[in-house]
């Protein structure tokens, strides 16, 4: 169906951010502007989830989690930045691979399966869209994804 991202963005933020027993602060730069965007809303509600507990799984005491919205010609391209352990540069493609986890040690404390940004890539996929990391060890991690839009179909709306 249809729908307004970042209206649809903001109500999963503030989900995630009424629910959070954590002390991770949240930085909101999504435009207010409407983005009708045609998404299957269960496939990419479980893609945002997995994103957004990953990035409160490795975020530190303090840290901030920025949730931006970026309007392109053709597509929104959507991202979850946190200020958590990173990833090695080597092995950040790699976790979007089924069962994938960068230390074994450090994710088996955490839980999971490591199946969590597989299953979003698939998802993503399914919309046209893609989906990539990056990350400085240390530093902390951007996951992005972008989802295909037409302007012109929205002009037509109105
Ligand atoms: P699941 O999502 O199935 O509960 P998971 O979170 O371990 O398990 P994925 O979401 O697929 O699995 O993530 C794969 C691996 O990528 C994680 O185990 C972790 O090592 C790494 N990873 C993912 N997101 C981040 C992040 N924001 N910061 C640091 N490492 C991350
Ligand atoms: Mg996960």
């Amino acid at each position: 169906e249809w729908i307004d991202f970042s209206i649809y963005f903001n109500k999963i933020i503030d989900r995630f951010e009424l629910t959070k027993n954590q002390n991770v602060t949240f930085i909101r730069e999504i435009p207010e502007t409407p983005m009708f965007v045609e998404i299957d809303q269960d496939k990419i509600t479980q893609v945002l989830d997995n994103i957004i507990s990953n990035a409160m799984k490795y975020s530190p005491e303090g840290g901030r989690i920025t949730y931006r919205i970026k309007e392109e010609d053709t597509q929104i391209v959507v991202s979850i930045s946190d200020e958590g352990v990173g990833i090695p540069s080597e092995n950040v493609n790699k976790i979007f691979d089924r069962f994938y986890r960068v230390d074994k040690a450090r994710t088996r404390r955490l839980g999971g399966t490591g199946l969590g940004l597989a299953i979003a890539k698939e998802m993503v996929q399914a919309h046209q869209g893609d989906i990539w990391a990056e990350s400085v060890e240390g530093e902390g991690t951007t996951v992005y994804f972008s989802l295909p839009y037409d302007r012109m179909a929205e002009d037509d709306w109105s």
